[in-house]
């Protein structure tokens, strides 16, 4: 494609005209590094226009790394012997809630391997209620896996406002390559309508960079996020984690520029194409770049960040790959550096706020 057919496809589709499979292909496949820039520029501007230079905070806790899954690329998965399994105590958790409210956050992302045993359902509806009744409660996320419907109705009546559970892939084939013996897509599909329907804000998201993926799979990702009218998105570059069977994937510096340059252009041709959505700049673009990757999100159009409040104690055995960042800052130093990084690139914080994405309200009142 010429870079002035480029251009007027970013134009047309800015403006609003939806593109199709091919087009969204073409727009993640700029021709040149002008064109590029032109994208991310182009996604950083709707995202001003929609939610101002502001960026939504959640604080992320990260409170069990116990899992009955044993998907190929994460490191918490069951068979990996390498970690020391934990779960934080209540009162733990409720801690860091409070101490994420303290902090300005507004919201916090309750994060774990998955497990659907009633001790462990009933444990996060008990701790909903916990949260629920701190003076200036955080609005809660949580990311625990597949659940029934009763499960996550229960979840949503405790309190719960958002879920986020990632398809990781919206190609069949690679979806089933990374996750045998664990899940179907037709079942994480129909988990995510579940969520839906239990009246939870919708999240999903997908790995960048798998072996065997290509620009046309991530097309089809996006597609996938507008068929299932999906109201957050959090996707990063794929790290492989050394001690699962995906551990010795190609990780020479080419690779991982390409799946960073990827991971920049999926959140700002995701943008464009889905506009009021909320976009999270995720910890795994700051593993590549550890001074500028967050940054460099919020730059291609993402307008959330997700820093972590949770215990340092912990945090070494929450690694779903190698190098993440910030593994010996505590939630204060973690909270400054951040303050400065968007200060460097001309972007505020959301204070003391839930942070809705304007999607969820638009669906809901249609
Ligand atoms: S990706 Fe989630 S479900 Fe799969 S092994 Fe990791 S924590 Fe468990």
């Amino acid at each position: 494609m010429t870079a002035e057919r480029y251009y007027d496809l970013l134009k047309s589709t800015a403006d609003g005209i939806a593109p199709d499979v091919t087009e969204i292909e073409a727009l993640l496949s700029p021709p040149d590094a002008e064109c590029e820039q032109k994208l991310f520029d182009t996604a950083l501007a709707l995202k001003r226009e929609i939610f101002g230079n502001l960026v939504n905070l959640r604080g992320l806790i990260e409170f069990s790394n116990i899992c009955t899954c044993d998907c190929l690329y994460c490191g918490i998965r069951k068979s990996n012997t390498h970690i020391r399994r934990y779960r934080m105590s209540d009162d733990e958790i409720v801690y860091c809630a409070k101490l994420a409210a303290d902090f300005g956050y507004g919201a916090v992302v309750l994060q774990s391997g998955e497990r659907s045993d009633r001790e462990f359902t009933d444990r996060v509806t008990r701790l909903l209620g916990k949260i629920a009744q701190l003076p200036a409660p955080p609005a809660v996320t949580l990311s625990c896996g597949e659940q029934s419907l009763e499960v996550f109705k229960e979840w949503v009546a405790a309190g719960a406002k958002r879920y986020l559970l990632r398809i990781e892939s919206a190609t069949e084939e690679i979806f089933r390559r990374i996750h045998p013996e664990v899940t179907t897509f037709a079942n994480r599909k129909a988990a995510l309508l579940r969520i839906r329907e239990a009246g939870f804000q919708t999240g999903t998201g997908v790995m960048i960079g798998l072996p065997g993926q290509t620009l046309h799979h991530l097309a089809r990702d996006i597609e996938f996020f507008r068929e299932m009218d999906i109201d957050m998105i959090g996707m990063g570059p794929f790290l492989p984690q050394k001690d699962t069977p995906m551990g010795n994937a190609p990780d020479d510096k080419e690779t991982v520029a390409r799946r960073f340059s990827w991971a920049l252009r999926m959140i700002a041709v995701t943008r464009l194409v889905l506009k009021d959505v909320n976009i999270a700049s995720t910890t795994a673009l700051q593993t590549i770049d550890p001074e500028n990757g967050r940054e460099r999100g919020l730059l291609a159009g993402a307008n959330v960040i997700m820093p972590n409040v949770g215990d340092i104690s912990y945090r070494k055995d929450y690694q779903l790959y190698n190098g993440k960042p910030s593994l010996d800052e505590n939630g204060s130093q973690i909270r400054e550096k951040l303050l400065a990084s968007l200060r460097k690139i001309g972007e505020e914080p959301r204070w003391d706020v839930s942070g809705d994405p304007p999607h969820f309200t638009r669906r809901t009142k249609a």
